[in-house]
């Protein structure tokens, strides 16, 4: 008997995160993590659940438009909507009057994210598979047709994209146990907040080294001296050797994971992050003021949409030996592909629910292989973690074939309110989630829904018992 989507449930969920200061960057300054959270239902047992992540007000706009998107849904077949997810995802980007309210950008985008990856939730707990798994064990020409293509074939082809699928289909077993076995490269945020003293900044930094990290990232960009002072303090510890784990002998600075990432004497990188507070020429000269920290890349430097700014900058920091890396907030797969054409990035950043979803996140990944750029997803927030280790073990198993030079962002918050919460391994790498059941790994649990939904939920009716 055919099942079909007969309904969906949205929840506004937020966490007061702003009331420790985590998640504090130069533009973003009072964050309460967020979820736009959707569970699309059937006429049988299976569901799928899907989020996009936003930082607090605003939650609500998203969720209605989720609602909206959601609706057009309801009634058809799951299977035929499986059988060509690069179709489903055309339909549900094409409905004239909310396409209005985009184009593909904003808003009505992020809501997009949110169904598109709950289908991908659901299709892959149809198949007793993890998204990933369910991805790399498509044919080459089942992933082409998975992927939403529109508007990106000057950049890459349908044919371009199959070769390059079957060139690396005979290996992605070989991958797939590496990956399994080694666990997928990760770097950590946690540390370098603006919003967190010296002291603590100091006290992350020692532990992430200690947790086998050897990537680090810093918020910069509020103030030129305490954004110095701050990285002295994390190039002090990461460069000596005495924090390094128990017999772990340094990386070497100059091997082929490190190499061109200004990597310091034990083989730690630094990367700084200024969440697009600054003009272009501003960028320019504020980050060579920065040079001696070394960082691999400057992220985010000035406005997501301004794709020949970010070329600008990357030119002029080329000398100093600082990339740019960008695209937390690029909006859809077009910007990506100029960043890309324009030679704007060496890093590009994909993040799992502002593009929309599994089916444009594969055309950007595709992209990004045939240009040689590396994918380093954004993760942090909630739920962001959980999803981008499925997109860089696509990437690594099925697309690009390389993994040594990725990192993949890795922050240690609100992890406990998921039935599979993502782990990192004794090396500062992330875990391949294996469990058949956990589909995209992000659904949310029913006591964080029932405590932290706005504004009702336990939580925030106490919150606002006690200001009265
Ligand atoms: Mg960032």
């Amino acid at each position: 008997m055919s099942i079909k989507i007969t309904g969906y449930e949205t929840h506004d969920v937020r966490f007061p995160t702003s009331l420790t200061g985590d998640g504090t960057d130069a533009m973003n300054t009072d964050c309460d993590y967020s979820s736009a959270y959707v569970t699309l239902l059937t006429s049988s047992d299976l569901v799928g659940h899907g989020m996009t992540f936003t930082i607090g007000r605003g939650n609500d706009i998203v969720c209605a438009a989720i609602k909206e998107l959601a609706k057009r849904l309801v009634g058809k077949d799951v299977e035929e909507i499986f059988a060509n997810m690069g179709k489903t995802w055309d339909y549900l980007s094409a409905d004239s009057q909310l396409r209005w309210i985009g184009p593909e950008k904003g808003v009505i985008h992020i809501a997009l994210g949110a169904v598109d990856n709950a289908l991908w939730d659901m299709y892959a707990r149809s198949r007793q598979k993890p998204v990933w798994k369910l991805v790399v064990d498509m044919t080459p020409e089942e992933l082409v047709n998975a992927t939403a293509f529109r508007y990106i074939t000057d950049a890459l082809t349908r044919e371009e994209a199959l070769a390059m699928l079957k060139a690396k289909e005979s290996t992605k077993a070989e991958r797939e146990a590496r990956v399994r076995e080694l666990g997928y490269p990760a770097y950590v945020t946690s540390a370098g907040w603006l919003g967190y003293s010296d002291e603590k900044v100091a006290r992350l930094t020692r532990e992430a080294v200690h947790a086998g990290f050897n990537h680090f990232k810093m918020k910069v960009g509020a103030d030129r001296d305490s954004d110095l002072r701050r990285g002295r303090v994390i190039r002090s510890i990461i460069d000596d050797p005495q924090y390094l784990p128990q017999g772990q002998p340094p990386r070497d600075p100059n091997g082929p994971d490190l190499v061109g990432k200004n990597a310091g004497p034990t083989g730690s990188v630094l990367m700084i992050d200024a969440n697009q507070v600054w003009d272009v020429p501003q960028a320019i000269e504020y980050v060579k003021s920065l040079a001696e920290l070394k960082p691999w890349f400057i992220e985010e430097p000035t406005a997501p949409d301004d794709i020949l700014g970010h070329a600008a900058v990357r030119k002029a920091l080329r000398p100093y030996g600082i990339g740019v890396a960008t695209g937390e907030h690029a909006h859809n797969r077009m910007v990506f592909k100029q960043l890309l054409q324009a030679e704007a990035i060496d890093v590009c950043q994909i993040d799992s629910c502002r593009l929309a979803g599994v089916s444009e996140v594969l055309s950007v990944l595709l992209m990004a292989a045939k240009f040689g750029v590396p994918v380093c997803p954004h993760a942090g927030g909630v739920g962001l973690c959980e999803y981008v280790i499925h997109l860089s073990l696509i990437d690594y198993i099925a697309i690009s074939g390389t993994m040594e030079r990725n990192v993949l962002e890795f922050v240690d918050h609100l992890h406990e309110h998921f039935l599979y919460p993502c782990s990192i391994n004794k090396n500062g790498r992330y875990n391949v989630p294996s469990d058949p059941a956990e589909g995209y790994s992000i659904e949310m649990r029913k006591e964080s829904i029932a405590e932290f939904e706005w504004p009702h939920g336990s939580y925030w009716a106490g919150a606002a018992q006690k200001t009265q």
